[in-house]
């Protein structure tokens, strides 16, 4: 079977990096989360990091050329061999007509898969989170003590609320989705793509994992099979 390029679709909070890193291991494919190269970029303090580090922090969404620019170089990577998921890109219109391009002169197909959950849901489950400013291990609402002073497990550190997990800075990152990446969606069905909406909510992790995989695999079997329809249409 040819290299498979899986976009994970979610807001914010909808699970989408937890299922990817599922998937990457029951697929052996690479995980390629614009999230965690982007926080790395801010850890290396460098130009690019403080700037994004900025606009992060205030809710907004860095600049489609900075993203693009790190996206296309990861996705040539040696580990993309067998095919890469892409969490948290395209996340606009314009990220999303690079990578179609991309994807085309590679030869590729996307499959796309947009994970639905409800906002209070999102909204309750980020705003809870809590870390560990001296190893970073994240916490979730229920492990919180009612005076809000919890201490890290492993070191003892008093948790944090990482600053893009504050309740204000949540409801603009949704507000952001639903403007700039419900339009990507929209953009991809026009172009043919069939985008699969399953619920990323009631089951746990691994038995949405499980309901992903066989999706996956029952579309790459039907590719396979030689129904050669372009770009994904149905
Ligand atoms: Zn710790």
């Amino acid at each position: 079977m040819g290299k498979l390029s899986l976009i994970l679709f979610g807001p914010p909070g909808s699970g989408k990096g937890t299922q990817a890193k599922l998937l990457k291991q029951s697929l052996g494919i690479a995980h390629i989360s614009t999230g965690d190269m982007l926080r790395e970029r801010v850890a290396s303090g460098d130009t690019l990091g403080r700037e994004v580090s900025g606009i992060m922090q205030s809710g907004g969404l860095v600049p489609d050329e900075t993203v693009n620019r790190l996206v296309e170089d990861r996705i040539q990577q040696p580990d993309c061999e067998k095919g890469f998921i892409l969490d948290g890109f395209p996340r606009t219109v314009s990220q999303a007509r690079l990578l179609e391009g991309f994807l085309e002169g590679k030869g590729l197909r996307p499959l796309v898969i947009h994970l639905e959950v409800d906002y209070n849901v999102i909204i309750a489950r980020i705003s809870g989170r809590r870390q560990c400013p001296t190893c970073g291990n994240v916490y979730s609402a229920k492990a919180n003590a009612p005076d809000g002073s919890l201490h890290c497990d492993y070191d003892g550190t008093t948790l944090v609320t990482r600053p893009d997990d504050r309740e204000e800075v949540v409801r603009e990152r949704l507000r952001a989705y639903d403007q700039q990446t419900a339009p990507v969606l929209q953009f991809l069905k026009e172009t043919g793509v069939t985008v699969w909406d399953v619920r990323g909510d009631g089951d746990s992790p691994l038995v949405i994992a499980r309901g992903l995989e066989a999706l996956i695999r029952r579309e790459r079997e039907k590719w396979a099979g030689g129904r050669n329809g372009l770009g994904g249409a149905v």
